[in-house]
């Protein structure tokens, strides 16, 4: 497959072929980017082409990815992605802007836009004829590689920390992977998945340290530049429109990496004219990334990671370089909200927006708002925001941020006097 050519390390630039290395940087284990061959991409295929292709699915851009087309047609594995965009008109009113835009990745197979990783890692799981695949996660990306490894028929072994949101612990279960929680974080489970990939043999999907999952995820960047031209008319044959900022959340740093990778590849292609500025939203209680940011240093240090947004909440970003780097190259920046400003998030993009979010889902909304406070974006500027996942995967999240329904008996006095109470609660709190 000529497209792919192999990697470059993230921290080092040191260069390696498709099959020297799997994971990491055997030099100084940093992160690797996948290099393509553009000029090959551009001779077998155009933006004009792939906007008329009907693949409603990530591997619409398999042009642009590098593993060969997998197998299992017709299953889960090809219903990743091409998930919705629309703009959330109420929203942008109550934040005084004219061009919001929400994509809406909670729409994915296993409600998460880990989907696009693990579609991407058990293809070329598949490629290399991989027998296990192991991953650890806070309970998405797991998720995400068991829905994928039983689309694949492949078994999948999750590591997960024990107080993992129930909800994502019983899809982990319903796909048939064998599901182990550790009792400890999800730190703790990244580093005991190493050693058991090691010991065993088996593949290991690992956030960030595969990196496949990058390329998986930058599909998301794909969309937003084709779902964006399409829905501004802005239609032609070689080129993508491109929004001006685009917000997301941010715990390992994989998404936003993945997201700016896209960005990267479409502007190598020249199928967009200039990158957007990114922004990646941390809670107060992970904010790694951001204390690197807000200290002006690529130096990363861990924290102690206490955050209700459990999908973002993680002590050492494992993909925190390219993370940083996905800011301050394009010109975004990284903002911190607290816990409290993340369960408005979630009430309000569900009212406002019908858009029912997980707590990290719900963060880049939280971001934003804080953004247009600081003017970090200006009214008139193309905002878009990424959704990762859905409110339902965490319902002790949900329903924190919405509150608890009152129970009557099935009498109408008692339904007139509850609506009452109610409305009268309603107005105190200015709704
Ligand atoms: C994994 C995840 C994130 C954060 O992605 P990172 O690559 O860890 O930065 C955000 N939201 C949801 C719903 C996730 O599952």
């Amino acid at each position: 497959m000529g497209r792919f050519l192999g990697y470059s390390c993230s921290v080092c630039g040191a260069e390696y072929g498709p099959d020297e290395v799997t994971y990491t940087c055997p030099m100084d284990g940093g992160n690797l980017d996948v290099i393509l061959d553009y000029a090959a991409i551009a001779k077998s295929t155009t933006a004009g082409q792939i906007m008329a292709s009907r693949e409603e699915s990530i591997w619409r851009y398999l042009p642009l990815l590098p593993v060969i087309e997998p197998g299992h047609k017709g299953t889960p594995l090809w219903a990743v992605g091409w998930t919705p965009m629309f703009r959330p008109d109420r929203l942008a009113k109550k934040l005084g802007l004219q061009n919001l835009w929400l994509k809406d990745d909670g729409r994915n197979p296993t409600a998460s836009l880990k989907d696009r990783a693990s579609a991407v890692v058990v293809a070329r799981a598949e490629e290399i004829g991989v027998k296990i695949i192991i991953t650890a996660s806070t309970g998405n990306a797991g998720a995400a590689l068991a829905g994928m490894a039983a689309a694949a028929q492949m078994p999948a072994l999750i590591l997960a920390p024990k107080n993992a949101p129930q909800g994502k612990v019983a899809q982990l279960l319903m796909f048939g992977a064998k599901v182990i929680l550790v009792n400890g974080t999800y730190d703790d489970a990244f580093d005991l998945s190493l050693m058991a990939a090691d010991t065993f043999g088996w593949y290991c999907r690992n956030t960030g340290y595969n990196p496949f999952t990058a390329e998986g995820k930058k599909t998301a960047a794909f969309e937003i530049c084709e779902q964006f031209s399409k829905a501004t008319g802005k239609v032609s044959d070689v080129k993508w429109g491109v929004p001006d900022a685009v917000f997301v959340s941010v715990g390992d740093g994989n998404i936003i990496s993945g997201l700016h990778k896209g960005m990267k590849d479409l502007h190598e292609l020249g199928w967009i004219d200039r990158m957007p500025r990114i922004f990646g939203v941390q809670s107060q209680g992970s904010s790694a990334i951001y204390n690197a940011f807000a200290a002006g240093t690529e130096e990363i240090k861990p924290v102690h990671a206490t955050t209700i947004a459990d999908s973002i909440s993680v002590d050492l970003p494992r993909d925190g370089l390219r993370a940083l780097r996905a800011a301050t190259q394009t010109g975004g920046a990284y903002i911190q909200v607290s816990d409290d400003d993340i369960l408005a998030a979630m009430r309000t993009l569900g009212r406002d927006a019908a858009v029912f979010a997980e707590p990290a889902g719900a963060t880049p909304y939280a971001g934003l708002v804080k953004a247009v406070e600081q003017g970090l974006v200006r009214p008139d500027e193309q905002i878009l925001m990424l959704i990762t996942g859905n409110g339902l995967k965490d319902i002790k999240g949900a329903l924190r941020a919405a509150g608890k329904a009152t129970v009557i008996e099935p009498d109408l006095d008692a339904l007139k006097k509850a609506l009452k109470q109610s409305d009268s609660r309603a107005e105190e709190s200015g709704r």
